[in-house]
């Protein structure tokens, strides 16, 4: 018999096969075959890990040897979703892998669904953090993620009686394959107490006394860039108790001190404060904040110091980049180290500091400005109160010079004001680089929002347009239509998306249309199948799928769309025999646990769902759906499946979005607000491709500042809007408690009490809203037409890769070098 060689693909295969059968006998004393499924996705993940490990020693090798400069990601939230799926397709052996796998017997699908979303963030802010990780890998550069273990994530939600319910989303209960703990990386944070003054050898030395500390240790996640070899590191923190229990020396003040430190290490990390875009100024939220920044700080001044000796030139080796105001303490803690630990004088360490941070502005909503009362704050972190009042001190002298006499300035700019420290102040003053993160947001800060600051330091201000990985909300996502992409124009779009393109020319073609229909019809299918198993709804996969996926916030109108609903049924009941096209309306929210009218209005849309989808006299012409927990895993499933992508917020309220983008990825049509990166979306595939109503910023706006907008006008002029809100009160929806949806009611006509009417301008766009919709169903009724529409969606997707993005950011803030890593 003739000996056949073995290929290398084999032998790799073979090895992973051993590796994955070694972990469940090592794991679990059983065979593979014996094992979980859980059991299995441990085993695979391991096996997975020790591919990934190679690479990352060598990647950070590499990073050593050209000792290239290092952008820190600083951020309060990472959402990250599943690891290993995407780590897989991101490897350069997934193929191989893949294969290992079925050889197995396994089913990826059945193991990849096994792990438990990394939920660290709340919504597009941590998802954002998620994509940058994955870009600048895939770009190969230098980059650690560092942010908060916390113990528990994003809140489980449970739809129960069509209320919200939050369950606490215990991630960690099993272990994690696919971290590491750091131990060697320990190192001490102080809360508290109070600071002396030492004067010695002709210098003052500052001594925190009294504190308690809390031992902060991190966790290292690889994050693996496609098909490169290159993998960064998410480091997220845990915080554990210094002092433990010495149960024959103590006296009562040490057991009292001893417990309070404990409690202090447990709660810190506890869990995630579940708020999208609101600040709730709590002072556990200041402690995490500055717990996660001062051991990042500390660790990335001494990996600094490993290999330099002059801290002045820390600039050109770090930078720091703020998401949001969240960890702006980065200003003080790095001017507190390099003068209390490294006894650099004022003037050296704020000429390090200006040039190391950076800051991304997210919101321009006012009640998600951070602002601490200075009570809270400086009790908390009493030398970083002394240095940022000094910052102040110091910037109020600028402002008086550059603008003398004019009060006004230091009230809008000042950082300490009202008895507040303001951290977006604070962030612009010390940070060199502020950038916003859509055209028409960075617009608005420089015009509106931020004025003051662009007219005193116009170098500073810069855009970046979010963007989104394509690798995890496409090729892994979609996987009928990545490799329909990929036959048509091959795989380049993988790395450069912008390629994309290539299918354009496809868009008149008869057969590449009916290819792409089919695949949106399968992945609609597997959403009604996702559907039909969660819900218990049927829906029909030939019905246009409207979706509306996002974090519950007034803004965002996710009540616009469900009135709009309300109202479509009543016309359909007055008009039994009108032309209608069958729509799904889907839905997916979280909200904030303690916000109350956005936890009515999930209520709302689950009554809205239960009356609609029981009539049966209208023949299944509308089905309204709640999907329960929407976070990333599903979300991959839910924009494959979408025909129809809402981004309706009020127009300025939405900095950028990145949803959007990700619908527009997967061939559905924006149906939107000139609002956020809607804007750029709808400047790239052309305003015949989405459905644009409403009112413009500068019309909010103008009202916001002016006044002269009447919701009442409205609901008295406009038969078919009063009808719709009158069913808020007459308990058509609600039987049982006619005034269960009173406040939602009053949110919009404000019969009541002193808040402002309909804040976010719903009444004001309902009929732009309604022809808009009417717009969509004429264009599907053409269904050669909206196929072309959704083809030239995905093909001038490509600006919203978030490769570009970071190329930005590394063109013209963080200025760092590529690395390749040889495996
Ligand atoms: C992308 C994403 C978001 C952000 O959605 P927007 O529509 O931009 O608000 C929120 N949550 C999850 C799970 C996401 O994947």
């Amino acid at each position: 018999m003739a000996k056949t060689v073995k290929t290398e693909a084999e032998i790799f295969k073979e090895e992973f096969k051993k590796k994955v059968r070694d972990e469940a006998k090592m794991l679990y004393r059983k065979t593979l075959e014996e094992v979980s499924d859980r059991h299995k996705f441990v085993a695979v993940a391991y096996a997975v890990k020790d591919i990934v490990i190679d690479q990352w020693i060598a990647t950070q090798k590499a990073y050593e040897k050209t000792d290239a400069k290092t952008v820190y990601y600083l951020s309060m939230e990472f959402l990250m979703g599943r690891a290993l799926g995407n780590m897989i397709i991101n490897l350069s052996s997934r193929n191989e892998i893949k294969e290992a796998i079925e050889e197995l017997g396994l089913d990826l699908n059945v193991i990849e669904d096994q792990e438990p979303d990394a939920a660290l963030g709340n919504g597009g802010l941590g998802r954002l953090a998620a994509c940058f990780l994955d870009s600048l890998s895939t770009l190969g550069y230098p980059a650690y993620g560092c942010g908060i273990r916390y113990k528990y994530g994003m809140f489980q939600q449970k739809i129960e009686d069509g209320y919200q319910k939050e369950i606490p989303e215990d991630w960690l209960r099993h272990v994690n394959p696919l971290e590491i703990k750091r131990e060697e990386y320990a190192c001490e944070v102080k809360f508290g107490g109070f600071v002396r003054v030492e004067h010695r050898d002709g210098r003052n030395y500052f001594i925190q006394d009294g504190y308690q500390a809390v031992r902060a240790i991190p966790y290292d996640m690889p994050i693996v860039g496609y098909g490169n070899n290159v993998v960064n590191t998410l480091r997220i923190w845990d915080a554990e108790p210094i002092v433990h229990f010495n149960l024959d020396e103590f006296d009562k003040g040490a057991y009292m001190a001893a417990v309070e430190q404990e409690n202090l290490a447990k709660t810190i990390t506890e869990v995630l404060y579940p708020n999208d875009n609101h600040y709730a100024g709590k002072e556990l939220r200041l402690k995490q904040q500055y717990f996660f920044i001062s051991a990042s700080l500390q660790i990335a001044i001494k990996k600094y110091l490993t290999k330099h000796d002059d801290l002045s030139k820390l600039p050109e080796k770090v930078v720091f980049q703020m998401n949001d105001t969240h960890p702006t303490l980065t200003v003080a803690e790095l001017m507190r180290l390099l003068m209390d630990e490294y006894l650099l004088e004022w003037d050296e360490a704020w000429a390090i500091t200006s040039k190391c941070c950076a800051y991304t502005n997210h919101t321009i909503m006012s009640e998600a400005l951070e602002k601490w009362p200075i009570e809270l704050f400086s009790r908390l972190l009493p030398r970083c109160y002394q240095i940022i009042e000094e910052i102040n001190r110091r910037f109020i002298i600028d402002i008086e010079n550059k603008y003398p006499g004019d009060h006004r300035k230091i009230e809008k700019m000042a950082i300490i004001y009202d008895g507040q420290v303001k951290m977006a102040n604070l962030a612009i003053c010390a940070g060199f680089s502020v950038n916003g993160v859509a055209k028409l947001h960075t617009e608005i800060l420089e015009k509106q929002e931020l004025r003051d600051f662009y007219e005193m330091f116009p170098e500073k201000f810069n855009n970046k347009t979010n963007g989104i990985t394509q690798r995890r909300f496409l090729l892994h996502g979609n996987p009928l239509l990545a490799e329909w992409v990929t036959g048509k124009v091959g795989d380049d779009w993988i790395t450069d998306l912008p390629k994309i393109q290539g299918i354009e020319v496809y868009a008149d073609d008869k057969k590449a249309q009916a290819e792409f229909a089919n695949i949106k019809y399968q992945n609609k299918v597997r959403l009604a199948k996702y559907i039909k198993e969660h819900n218990g709804i049927d829906v029909d996969p030939r019905s246009i799928f409207d979706v509306q996926v996002k974090r519950l916030h007034e803004y965002k109108r996710q009540l616009l769309n469900i009135l709009h609903v309300m109202y479509l049924y009543n016309q359909i009941k007055e008009h039994p025999d009108m032309d209608f096209y069958p729509r799904t309306f889907i839905f997916g929210a979280k909200a904030a646990a303690g916000y109350k009218i956005a936890k009515l209005t999930i209520k709302l849309i689950n009554s809205v769902a239960d009356v609609i989808n029981n009539d049966a006299s209208i023949n299944g012409k509308i089905k309204v759906v709640f999907i329960e927990n929407y976070r990333v895993s599903n979300a991959e499933i839910i924009f494959a499946a979408a025909d129809v992508s809402e981004q309706i917020s009020t127009a300025s309220k939405e900095a950028s979005g990145t949803g959007n983008m990700k619908f527009m990825l997967n061939g559905a049509l924006t149906l939107g607000t000139m609002d956020g990166a809607n804007v750029e979306i709808v400047e790239e595939v052309g305003i015949d491709n989405a459905f644009i109503f409403g009112l413009s910023s500068d019309e909010v706006i103008n009202y916001e500042n002016n006044g002269g907008y009447d919701p009442m006008q409205i609901f008295n002029e406009d038969m078919d809007i009063r009808k719709v809100l009158m069913q808020l009160i007459n308990g058509f929806y609600s039987p049982d408690d006619p005034e269960r949806f009173r406040d939602i009611y009053n949110s919009l006509l404000n019969t009541q009490s002193t808040d402002k009417a309909d804040r976010y301008f719903i009444l004001k766009d309902f009929r732009s809203y309604a022809e808009a919709q009417k717009r969509v169903e004429e264009a599907y009724k053409d269904q050669e037409g909206w196929v072309k529409k959704a083809m030239l969606n995905v093909a001038h997707v490509g600006k919203f890769t978030s490769d570009r993005t970071i190329q930005e950011y590394v063109d013209d803030i963080w200025h760092l070098e590529k690395v390749k890593v040889d495996m």
